[in-house]
């Protein structure tokens, strides 16, 4: 199977990287979405693959940069020919916002205006997508792929569960992180992964600033923690991704981001950074992701 990230940046406007996404290609044809965050839509334009044809999304957690291109996804592909509704698999809360984005929520009148067309009506399921809200365990399965989902440490599950996931296709895992800092799931997740796709987002100078700053979540994973973990793990291969705008170069970030990144740190020899610190555990092949990044698995 083919792994595309089509977004690799953390939650803030990054013009070198979008948010997380990441499309999963089976040898059949088949598509599945990781994430949807914000570029997901024309960043699979890009690679030839049309928005209808993804039949499933799952969502890790509802943090804006993972969800926030899912009313462009789902219009999108009723524009472009879905036939039936897509499956969206989320944590507790994402029924109450895809229940608000469509018919009777944000978009109504949009989808109004465009169903009176016949065209439009002829397949106007394709804007109602199906929501089937999951915990711990089997996400889905069928005869090509199984997705299983851990609880991950991010944000206070009272507010918003956050999961990882583990993808068996073609006789080989795939594990998606989700964001989280390091903890007993994603290690359990992990587990000889032949592709580890972890978040790391921060290394330890800009999460000990994020402590000190008291602004946004500083539960991420540095490059340090992900090369334990993933040594840990037995992990035969690692991309590191949702990249938290480390490398950098943009002044509006630089101007504006100082409230919660120590912005005289960031530069592209960040990147070189996380290397170094990632290879002092993890000795397996790695690569520090970035938008479009196509791996065979
Ligand atoms: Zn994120
Ligand atoms: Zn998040």
């Amino acid at each position: 199977m083919r792994v595309i990230l089509l977004g690799t940046g953390a939650a803030l406007p990054d013009p070198d990287r979008c948010h997380t996404s990441i499309l999963i290609k089976l040898e059949n044809g088949r598509h599945f979405l990781l994430d949807c965050g914000h570029g997901a839509t024309r960043q699979l334009m890009k690679i030839d693959v049309n928005p209808a044809d993804i039949e499933s999304l799952f969502l890790t957690h509802l943090h804006h940069d993972h969800v926030c291109d899912l009313p462009f996804f789902v219009i999108s592909g009723w524009m472009l020919s879905r036939a039936g509704s897509l499956q969206i698999y989320g944590p507790a809360g994402t029924k109450q916002l895809v229940g608000h984005l469509f018919e009777g929520g944000a978009f109504d009148a949009d989808i109004k205006a465009r169903a009176s067309y016949p065209a439009r009506q002829a397949n106007i399921e394709a804007v109602r997508p199906l929501v089937s809200e999951y915990g711990d365990g089997i996400v889905f399965r069928d005869s090509d792929i199984k997705v299983t989902a851990e609880a991950v440490d991010h944000i206070p599950r009272d507010i918003s569960p956050c999961f990882g996931f583990r993808i068996e296709a073609e006789n080989k895992v795939i594990v998606f992180s989700g964001d989280t800092r390091p903890c007993e799931g994603i290690a359990r997740l992990a587990s000889k992964a032949d592709l580890l796709i972890h978040e790391c987002t921060f290394t330890n100078d800009f999460i000990e600033h994020r402590k000190k700053s008291g602004v946004g979540t500083f539960a991420h994973t540095s490059p340090a923690d992900l090369g334990r973990l993933a040594a840990a793990a037995n992990a035969r291969s690692v991309i590191a991704t949702h990249i938290g705008h480390v490398d950098s170069v943009n002044p509006v970030l630089k101007r504006a981001a100082g409230k919660h990144l120590p912005v005289e740190l960031m530069g592209p020899h960040q990147i070189d950074e996380f290397v170094r610190q990632i290879r002092c555990t993890y000795s397996g092949p790695l690569r520090i992701a970035h938008d479009l990044m196509s791996v065979e698995v």
